[in-house]
C-alpha cells in the first residue's frame, strides 16, 4: 500500500480484508492484498443480503434496502454475488450496460443514479447463458469484484448473495473477514418450509461469526393496488417468530404488492419509483436501524 494513502489512518487498516498472516506470499500476491485491502478500507458498511431458498424476494430486498440507503443520501454499491441467476441488472434495467476497464487495470461499477453496481450479469453474452462455476472460480470472481472494481468511497456496500449458504456467502466472509462485515439481511417467505432454511441462514452466520442484523418477512399479505389494505394470505408472522426464537432483529413485513413485480419487471426501483405506497414506506423503514450505523 503507498504510503500516504487513505490506509494508513483508517482505524481498521489491520484488520480489514486481506490482512491476517502472510509469511510466504509472493511479492504479486502481497501487492493483491493490499489493493484489496485499500478498496475494503473506503467502503464504511457491508452488509450482506441472504436468504434461505430462491424465490422469497432477496434481490428485490437488497435492491431496495440499497435504494433506500441512496434516497437517504448515503453513497452506495449494490454488488450482486448471485452468480448463477443475476438478476440485479434486469431489476434496475441495466441488462445493456458493459462495465469499462480504468488505466490502471480496475472495472467501473455501473452508475445508477448515486448508486453504484456490479453483477456477474453484465458480464453475460446475453440473458440466456447459464454460468457453469465451480466454488474456486466463484471465489476468484468474488475477488475481483471487491478488489478490481473502483468503488471509491462508500457508505455502503449492500451485497446480494444466492439463496442458501452454499460457496457464494462463504467466499465473501472469508474475503472480507466476518469482523469488516457489518452482518447479514436474511429474507424469508412466512411460512414455515422457508422458516427451516431461514434458521439454517441464522445457523450459517453463528458459525461464521457473521452478526445477523436482522430478518425481514417478505410476501406478507396482500397489499390491495386499489386502497393498500394489507389481507394476511398466507400464515403470516413466521419471520418475526423466528427472529425472536433466534434471538435476532425483527426488521419489517413486506406484503405482497403487485407494484413491487411491476417495478422489478419494468428496470425500476420499487422505492424510488413508487415512492409514495405504503409498501415503499415499510421498506425504507427496513433500512432506518443503517442509517445511524
Ligand atoms: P429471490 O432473489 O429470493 O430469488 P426475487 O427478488 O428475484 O427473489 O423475487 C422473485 C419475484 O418475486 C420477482 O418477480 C419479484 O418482483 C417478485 N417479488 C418479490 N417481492 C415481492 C413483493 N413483496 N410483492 C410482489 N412481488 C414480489
Amino acid at each position: 500500500m503507498a504510503s500516504g494513502s487513505k490506509c494508513d489512518t483508517c482505524d481498521k487498516k489491520n484488520s480489514c480484508g486481506g490482512s491476517g498472516h502472510h509469511e510466504n506470499e509472493s511479492e504479486q500476491e502481497r501487492q493483491a492484498r493490499l489493493r484489496l485491502q485499500s478498496r475494503l478500507c473506503r467502503i464504511k458498511h457491508k452488509i450482506v443480503v441472504m436468504s434461505g431458498k430462491g424465490g422469497v424476494g432477496k434481490s428485490t430486498v437488497a435492491v431496495n434496502i440499497a435504494t433506500s440507503l441512496m434516497l437517504a443520501g448515503k453513497r452506495v454499491g449494490l454488488m450482486d454475488v448471485d452468480i448463477h441467476g443475476p438478476s440485479i441488472p434486469t431489476m434496475l434495467g441495466l441488462e445493456e450496460q458493459s462495465p469499462l476497464p480504468t488505466e490502471d487495470g480496475s472495472i467501473l461499477p455501473i452508475q445508477m443514479g448515486d448508486m453504484k453496481v456490479m453483477s456477474v450479469g453484465f458480464f453475460l453474452r446475453n440473458q440466456d447463458e447459464a454460468v457453469i462455476w465451480r466454488g474456486p472460480m466463484k471465489n476468484t470472481a468474488i475477488t475481483q469484484f471487491l478488489r478490481d472494481v473502483e468503488w471509491g468511497d462508500l457508505d455502503f456496500l449492500i451485497i446480494d448473495s444466492p439463496p442458501g449458504t452454499g460457496d457464494e456467502p462463504l467466499s465473501v466472509v472469508q474475503i472480507i473477514g466476518s469482523k469488516n462485515l457489518d452482518g447479514a439481511v436474511i429474507v424469508t417467505t412466512p411460512q414455515r418450509v422457508a422458516s427451516v432454511d431461514v434458521r439454517k441462514s441464522i445457523s450459517f452466520c453463528n458459525i461464521v461469526e457473521l452478526p445477523v442484523l436482522g430478518v425481514v418477512e417478505n410476501m406478507s399479505g396482500f397489499a390491495c393496488p386499489g386502497c393498500g389494505t394489507v389481507t394476511p394470505i398466507l400464515r403470516s408472522g413466521g419471520g418475526k417468530k423466528i427472529a425472536q426464537d433466534m434471538k435476532v432483529p425483527f426488521l419489517g413485513a413486506v406484503p405482497i404488492d403487485p407494484k413491487v413485480a411491476e417495478a422489478s419487471d419494468s428496470g425500476q426501483a420499487f422505492v424510488q419509483h413508487f415512492a409514495d405506497t405504503a409498501t415503499a414506506k415499510i421498506m425504507r423503514e427496513i433500512v432506518k436501524p443503517f442509517e445511524t450505523m
